[in-house]
């Protein structure tokens, strides 16, 4: 029996990587898809498995393999050769990035190209065509890289040239609108496609403002550090110093769990209120002159007002020993604008 031929999908679970699949499905190719997801995929956050891709592999009938690179991919940020979109994007890089991952797994699973949804002038950053032959020139995959959606804008790839994939049978879609995307979803009878473009905290505006403070101030940030960006409300008190206030009692859970051991934690108690969360004071011996800001902006956030105006507040760290208390005022509404990130 003749060995079908193998590609590689990058499946996000949106709509263009879904029709995709099934162009090249169509034209008898076994297809094995993986999605790559990182600490900022928005669809991520029930845990390490994208829901959509995992949807959109099982209608598509195809394997799935979901490969976090969270931990690598923070080099990426740190130093895009092709710098940051609109927020803290490193589109081209990051592209890059996942497709020379998606190699080594081509090659790994003997595969003969790789595929994508990928469709000319779609995104401003990564989909103009310029930004298209870097990423496939930087990636290595010169050739081996099929865009069945807007395959014809392109020079033929290898496959296409050895007739193992039919370039007839590739399609010239090029724009923003999905008309063309959505009709051939109902031709090839796909009614679900939720999380159309795989959601990116890094081109949130408010998120993006976070990473850029925490570059700015921590360089060296971890993931631990880019959890954190995730919850509650974020203050700068000094260049080394950070506090996060929970928003309500799931970041408060969220917050208390992010913490590291130099950590000091703050809990407004009369009246109830908020988990905050002091970064960067004990590591530098300077806890004592921030205890008292810390809790004032805790005791802001506090549920109601306290005896004489004051939120009594409790507060510890693996460096305080014991729990300790205190009494705080509500900060001012101006410094606390100066501080807020
Ligand atoms: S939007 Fe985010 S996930 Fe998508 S290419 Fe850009 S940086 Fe990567």
């Amino acid at each position: 029996m003749e060995k079908k031929i193998k590609a590689i999908g990058l499946l996000s679970g949106g709509l263009d990587s879904i029709v995709a699949t099934k162009l090249i499905l169509e034209q008898g190719i076994e297809v094995e898809a993986v999605n790559f997801v990182t600490v900022f995929c928005t669809c991520t956050s029930k845990g390490s498995t994208c829901l959509a891709s995992q949807k959109a592999a099982e209608q598509l009938n195809v394997p799935l393999k979901v490969i976090d690179i969270s931990e690598e991919y923070l080099e990426v940020i740190k130093r895009p050769k092709y710098g940051y979109g609109s927020g803290m994007n490193p589109c081209l890089d990051c592209r890059i990035f996942c497709f020379k991952k998606a190699k080594q797994y081509m090659e790994e699973a003997g595969a003969s190209f790789i595929f994508t949804g990928e469709v000319l002038g779609q995104r401003p950053m990564s989909q103009r065509r310029e930004a298209m032959n870097i990423i496939e020139r930087d990636s290595g995959l010169k050739g081996y890289l099929v865009r069945p959606l807007s395959a014809k804008f392109f020079s033929p790839t290898i496959p296409e040239e050895k007739g193992t994939l039919d370039r007839n049978k590739l399609l010239a879609i090029a724009g923003r609108s999905r008309k063309s995307q959505i009709s051939l979803a109902e031709k090839f009878n796909i009614k679900d496609y939720p999380c159309s473009a795989g959601g990116c905290l890094l081109t949130v505006k408010d998120f993006a403002n976070r990473m850029r403070d925490l570059m700015k101030h921590n360089p060296d940030f971890n993931l631990a550090d880019v959890n954190l960006l995730k919850y509650g409300r974020h203050f700068r008190v000094s260049p080394r110093i950070k506090l996060v206030v929970g928003r309500n009692e799931s970041e408060n859970h969220k917050i208390a769990a992010l913490k590291k051991e130099d950590d000091i934690i703050f809990h407004a108690q009369e009246p109830l209120g908020p988990v905050s969360l002091l970064r960067g004071a004990s590591t530098h011996g300077v806890e004592s002159e921030f205890i008292n800001e810390a809790a004032s902006v805790t005791a802001r956030y506090a549920l109601g007002e306290g005896k004489n105006g004051e939120v009594k507040i409790r507060y510890f760290g693996a460096r305080l020993g014991e729990d300790k208390y205190l009494k705080a005022k509500p900060v001012d509404e101006a410094k606390l604008n100066l501080w807020r990130v």
